[in-house]
């Protein structure tokens, strides 16, 4: 059985949007990076409140994630050089053939 080690390689470019799932109703609310700051301020990209139920965000959330836009942003610069790279789960082959046929040779 072979095993193949799988990766996804992700630049800076190309992650666009972050996503914060609210801890108390599961939304899910996903932003756009390249887009102005949700609340219009400049100072904060995260938005900080629950759009659905109106929860404020826990408080790790809201300066982290404004954190991880500014380095995002200070990272574009270079852009190309600089990626994440997931684990993907290992994918299972079927077992290599060892036997090969040779023809005969008189
Ligand atoms: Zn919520």
């Amino acid at each position: 059985m072979l095993t193949m080690h799988r990766q996804l390689r992700i630049t800076i470019d190309e992650l666009r949007y972050i996503a914060i799932t609210c801890p108390d109703c599961r939304t899910a609310v996903t932003l756009d990076m390249t887009l102005p700051t949700p609340d219009n301020t400049g100072y904060s990209f995260a938005p900080s409140k629950c759009p659905v139920c109106f929860r404020e965000y826990d408080s790790a959330i809201r300066p982290n994630v404004n954190q991880l836009w500014k380095l995002w942003v200070a990272l574009r610069q270079i852009g190309q050089r600089v990626s994440f790279v997931i684990d993907l789960p290992e994918e299972k082959t079927a077992e290599a053939k060892t036997d090969t046929q040779i023809p005969a040779t008189r």
